[in-house]
C-alpha cells in the first residue's frame, strides 16, 4: 500500500459549447474561473479550469468543450457522478437557484447520512451537491452565492462499474479503505488527505458500457503533494502492473495516466506548482494562457477558439 495519495486533484469532463459550460460554472454555480488554456493535444480546443479562489488541489472541475460533439451515453466504465461539497444548510437554497436557472434532474436525497441534491449539467453531466462540513476549505462566492451557500470543493466521485472487485482493490492499493456501504453503493475514504477524501464504487453488473462524449467525465485526478511523492507512486503502480505513462509536464502539476481494471482513466497529479506560476492570484483565469510551444501560434489560436465570457 501507499501512502504518498491526498485525496482528489481534479475531475476532467468533456463539454460541446465553451460558453455555455463556462456560463454553468462561472454563473450558476459560482466557481472561479481559474486557468484558461488550451487542450496540450489539440489546442484549437479550451481547456478550461473551475475552482476555489486559488484552484486548490480538491476544488478542481476542468472541461474540454470540443464544439459540436454528441452526448456520451451513462453506462458502466466510468466517474457516473462527481459530486462538490456545500455548506450544512445549503441544499434549499440551491435547490431555488437551480430549479430558477432551469437546471434539469433536480432531485433530493440522502446517501451516506449525507443529504444531497443531484443534477443535471448542460450536457447531461451528473453532479450532486452535498452537504458537508468545510473542513477548513473556503467557498469562491461568485455570481451572487453567498457564502454560506458556496461550493467548498468536491466531496468524491462515484464510480459505475459492472464488478467492483478489482478497483476496490487497486483503491485499497492506493490508500483508500472500505468505509461503508449503502444499497448498491459502496464508500472508500482515505485518511490524512484534503476534504475531496470519499470514492464511491456502485457496482451494477447488468448494465452497459458507458460512451464518452459530451458529459462524460474523461479522466480523474488524485492529488500527491510533490514530483517525488509521484514517482514513488509511479513506481508502485508499475511494480503492481499498472501500465503508467511517463511524467508529463502540464504547466500546472505534472501529471501521469494510467487505466483502470474497471474502465476508468485514473491520473495523479501534483499541488506544485499551481495555477499562479503565471499569473497573479487577483487575476486568475482572465487571459487566455498558452503551452510555451502553441505561443508561436497564438494568433491563429485566439482566432479559433470561440469567444467565452469573462
Ligand atoms: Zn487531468
Amino acid at each position: 500500500m501507499i501512502n504518498q495519495i491526498k485525496g482528489l486533484h481534479h475531475v476532467t469532463s468533456m463539454a460541446a459549447d465553451a460558453g455555455q459550460n463556462n456560463a454553468f460554472f462561472t454563473g450558476t454555480l459560482g466557481l472561479r474561473r481559474v486557468k484558461k488554456t488550451v487542450n496540450f493535444d489539440a489546442p484549437e480546443v479550451y481547456h478550461l479550469y473551475y475552482g476555489d479562489e486559488t484552484g486548490t488541489p480538491g476544488s478542481v472541475m476542468t472541461y474540454f468543450p470540443f464544439g459540436r460533439m454528441p452526448r456520451g451515453r451513462r453506462g458502466t466504465g466510468e466517474v457516473g457522478v462527481t459530486e462538490f461539497a456545500v455548506p450544512e444548510g445549503a441544499l434549499p437554497w440551491w435547490k431555488e437557484r437551480l430549479a430558477a436557472q432551469g437546471v434539469s434532474g433536480l432531485a433530493e436525497g440522502r446517501s451516506f447520512g449525507e443529504a444531497r441534491l443531484d443534477f443535471a449539467g448542460p450536457d447531461g453531466d451528473s453532479f450532486a451537491l452535498v452537504e458537508s462540513a468545510a473542513r477548513g476549505r473556503t467557498p469562491w462566492t461568485g455570481a451572487g452565492v453567498p457564502e454560506d451557500a458556496g461550493v467548498l470543493g468536491f466531496r468524491g466521485a462515484r464510480m459505475r462499474l459492472r464488478d467492483a472487485g478489482a478497483t476496490a482493490e487497486l483503491l485499497g492499493f492506493m490508500g483508500y479503505s472500505r468505509d461503508d456501504s449503502d444499497g448498491a453503493v459502496t464508500r472508500y475514504r482515505i485518511e490524512g488527505g484534503n476534504a475531496a477524501d470519499t470514492i464511491d464504487i456502485e457496482e451494477l453488473p447488468g448494465a452497459g458500457a458507458a460512451a464518452q462524449g459530451a458529459g462524460s467525465v474523461h479522466h480523474i485526478a488524485f492529488a500527491v503533494e510533490n514530483r517525488a511523492a509521484q514517482l514513488e507512486v509511479r513506481k508502485a503502480l508499475m511494480d503492481t502492473g499498472y501500465q503508467v505513462t511517463p511524467v508529463i509536464d502540464r504547466d500546472y502539476f505534472w501529471a501521469i495516466y494510467f487505466r483502470t481494471p474497471g474502465g476508468v482513466l485514473f491520473e495523479i497529479a501534483t499541488n506544485e506548482p499551481g495555477f499562479d506560476r503565471d499569473e497573479d492570484t487577483a487575476h486568475l483565469g482572465e487571459a487566455l494562457k498558452l503551452p510555451t510551444r502553441y505561443e508561436p501560434l497564438r494568433g491563429k489560436i485566439e482566432a479559433l477558439l470561440p469567444e467565452i465570457a469573462a
